[in-house]
């Protein structure tokens, strides 16, 4: 059992008083300790007690590539033989200023993927099971803990459909934004959809006040069709009026991802398109070109096509964010995690 799987209320501690309870919880999520022996101000029986009925963390590092200053990914091994990755990423000092300290993690909410969006690499694989509670906020703490940096924003945009697993997802959410766990803000966590339209209008109902950013990629249900197969079971129009209703509920500004691949979502009739769902919903739209993933078809169209699409939704005075340059950025990082790749240069690594 991982005690980082339930909340603080729900460990099965005996006979332990509150303050104790207490001082475990504060050593796990303010003081980091990487084992029980190192909670001191236990007395040595309760530390062996817990040790021998508990385990604190469900992954263990297994490769950190990158260096500070740049994207850094980290390669986790799960209890039960699994892969995940998270990845780190410094503010670009071209968007948020020099002296920034914002520092986003983007984290897996699953092994592998159900939905098999034709251009991404997460659900190549297939599926393999939800993460734990403690496997999703295990990656925030690990991460601070062996990089020894301190993360002030959040993006469920690492390998998994995060409302997929909402209730792992929501416990989750519950100990990152609590002030007695990791204590990140909730306007400062984003949770990233391919569009389930159920869960949406859950978040829409809860008092977390997380952000929602959704995986459009096309304004239409002709161009999601081709490369979304989630469309077909919640189309545009389902969609948008789950956005809405977020919208109402929660008064917080969603963001539409828009994913450029050539020859399929980025002509000048696709930007209005976004347009004019970004307008009735007051989305911003993050325009990001395509990362290739090796062994799929799809190309970023070239920067003047890009910048032309982007001109479009600026022409309707659509709040737009676009990055240009590679491998730095959020939108470079997330969402193309190869794990098999990285798994089999594990393998070449070890022979
Ligand atoms: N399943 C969720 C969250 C994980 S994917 C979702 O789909 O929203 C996070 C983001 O990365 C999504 O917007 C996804 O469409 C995008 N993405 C996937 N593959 C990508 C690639 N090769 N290049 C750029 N973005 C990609
Ligand atoms: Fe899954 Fe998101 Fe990738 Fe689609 S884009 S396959 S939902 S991880």
């Amino acid at each position: 059992m991982y005690l980082l799987d339930q909340l603080p209320e729900e460990w099965d501690l005996g006979a332990v008083p509150r303050y104790r309870r207490d001082q475990i919880r504060d050593w796990i999520y303010q003081k980091r300790a990487a084992s029980f022996e190192l909670m001191s101000s236990l007395p040595k029986e309760l530390r062996d007690s817990l040790q021998s009925k508990f385990s604190l963390s469900p992954l263990t590092l297994e490769k950190l590539q990158g260096s500070k200053d740049t994207t850094r990914k980290l390669l986790w091994k799960l209890s039960q033989g699994d892969y995940i990755e998270s990845v780190l990423i410094p503010a670009s000092p071209a968007l948020y200023g020099e002296k920034s300290d914002r520092m986003t993690l983007c984290v897996s909410s699953q092994v592998g993927c159900a939905y098999g969006c034709r251009f991404c690499a997460s659900g190549l694989e297939g599926w393999k099971r939800h993460l734990t509670p403690g496997e999703i906020v295990g990656q925030i703490i690990e991460t601070e803990r062996v990089t020894g940096e301190r993360i002030s924003n959040l993006v469920f945009m690492g390998m998994g459909e995060p409302f997929a697993n909402f209730e792992n997802l929501r416990k989750a959410i519950e100990m990152i934004n609590a002030s007695w766990g990791v204590g990140i803000g909730a306007r400062h966590i984003t949770i990233s959809t391919s569009g389930l339209v159920p869960q949406i209008k859950r978040l829409a109902d809860d008092p977390l006040q997380v952000r929602l950013a959704i995986s459009l990629h096309g304004a239409t249900n002709e161009v999601r069709n081709q490369i979304m197969p989630v469309n077909k079971k919640y189309p545009v129009e389902e969609l948008i009026e789950a956005c809405e209703y977020y919208q109402e509920k929660q008064g917080r500004m969603i963001t539409f991802e828009y994913i450029l691949l050539e020859g399929i979502n980025d002509q000048p009739d696709h930007a209005e398109a976004l347009a004019r769902l970004a307008k009735r919903v007051f989305a911003k739209v993050n325009v990001i070109p395509y990362n290739k993933v090796e062994g799929l078809p799809w190309d970023r169209p070239s920067d003047s096509k890009i910048r032309k699409f982007a001109d479009v939704l600026k022409r309707h005075e659509i709040k737009i964010t676009l990055r240009l340059e590679k491998g730095h950025d959020i939108d470079a990082a997330c969402g193309q995690l190869r794990l098999k790749k990285v798994q089999e240069e594990q393998v070449d690594l070890s022979t």
